[in-house]
C-alpha cells in the first residue's frame, strides 16, 4: 500500500489550486478548509470547481482530502441559536466535499460550557443524527486537547458519541498533538503499548480513519493545543516512529498541521516523516 502522508494546504485562488501546493510540498494526500475557519462562511463550490478538484487531485495521484471543519462550530453547546449554526455550517462543509469529491469531513465535537459531559454528549449525538451526510462522505470526530470543558478527549469518550448516533458513515480522526495533550504518552515504547491498547479496547481500530501528525510545544497532559514541527517537540521524533510505523494505523492516510515558521514549512516537515517511516 502506498503511504499516505500530506498536508494542511491552502485553497486561496481556488480549491483546486491546493493539489499543486500539496506536490510543491511533497504530500500525496492532504486537507482544507471549506472557507475561512475562524467564521461561519462556508465556499459553495459550483460543479466545474468540484470537477476541477477531483481532475486535478486525480493527475497527481493524490488522496484522500480531508475538509476540516471550522473552529466556530460546537455540536456540544447547550445555546440553541450555536447549536443551529454549529449544524448548518457542519451540513454545508459536507455539502462541499460531496461537491469536490472529498472523502472525509473532520470537526472538533465541542465544549458543553456547563451543562455537563453527559448532555453535550447528548447534544453532540442528537446534532450528528440530524445531519444529511452524502453518500461518498464519512464524517470524523477529531480527539482533542481536553481543555475546559471539551469533550472527546479520551478514546472512550469518542466511542459513545459513534455508538450513540444511528449514522453509519461515521469514525474518528486521531491529532498526536491533542492525544499527547490530553496525556497519552506517544514517546515511550510502554506508553504507546498501553494507548494502542486503549485505541484497541475503546475506541476500535476500524473507527480511526485518518491520523493528524503534529509534535506538541507542551509537555503531556498540559491540555494545551500548540502544534510544533516534527521531532521538535515533546513527542520527539521517537514518537513519530511509533506511531507512523505502527501495524495498527500505518496504512491510515496522515495529515500534517505543523506550523509554517522558523523557515521551515511543510516539505521540511513531511520529509522527516518519510525519513522515520520503516
Ligand atoms: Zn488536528
Ligand atoms: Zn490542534
Amino acid at each position: 500500500m502506498t503511504f499516505r502522508v500530506g498536508a494542511h494546504v491552502s485553497t486561496s485562488g481556488g480549491a483546486q489550486k491546493a493539489i499543486q501546493r500539496q506536490e510543491d510540498v511533497g504530500g500525496n494526500c492532504g486537507q482544507i478548509f471549506a472557507g475561512s475557519p475562524r467564521t461561519w462562511k462556508v465556499a459553495e463550490y459550483t460543479d466545474e470547481e468540484g470537477k476541477a478538484f477531483e481532475e486535478a487531485a486525480e493527475g497527481k495521484n493524490q488522496g484522500p482530502y480531508v475538509i476540516h471543519s471550522t473552529y466556530m462550530v460546537n455540536l456540544a453547546t447547550p445555546k440553541d441559536d450555536l447549536f443551529k449554526k454549529s449544524l448548518n455550517c457542519l451540513q454545508s462543509e459536507l455539502d462541499a466535499a460531496e461537491t469536490l469529491g472529498v472523502k472525509y469531513v473532520v470537526f472538533h465535537p465541542g465544549a458543553h460550557t456547563g451543562s455537563g459531559r453527559e448532555n453535550g454528549i447528548a447534544r453532540i449525538i442528537e446534532g450528528l443524527d440530524s445531519l444529511d451526510i452524502p453518500e461518498n462522505v464519512t464524517l470524523l470526530l477529531e480527539n482533542t486537547a481536553g481543555k475546559g470543558t471539551t469533550l472527546g478527549r479520551s478514546f472512550g469518550e469518542l466511542r459513545e458519541m459513534l455508538e450513540g448516533t444511528e449514522q453509519d458513515s461515521i469514525g474518528v480522526c486521531i491529532d498526536s498533538c491533542h492525544a499527547h495533550a490530553a496525556g497519552y504518552n506517544l514517546k515511550d515504547e510502554d506508553g504507546f503499548e498501553d494507548m494502542l491498547q486503549e485505541l484497541r479496547e475503546d475506541l476500535g481500530f476500524e473507527n480511526v480513519k485518518v491520523l493528524h501528525l503534529n509534535d506538541s510545544k507542551d509537555p503531556r497532559g498540559s491540555e494545551k493545543d500548540n502544534h510544533e514541527h516534527i521531532g521538535e517537540g515533546e513527542i520527539g521524533v521517537e514518537g513519530f516512529k511509533n506511531l507512523v510505523n505502527c501495524e495498527e494505523l500505518r496504512d491510515l492516510p496522515m495529515v500534517l498541521e505543523t506550523p509554517n515558521s522558523d523557515e521551515k514549512g511543510y516539505a521540511e516537515n513531511i520529509e522527516k516523516i518519510r525519513e522515520i517511516r520503516e
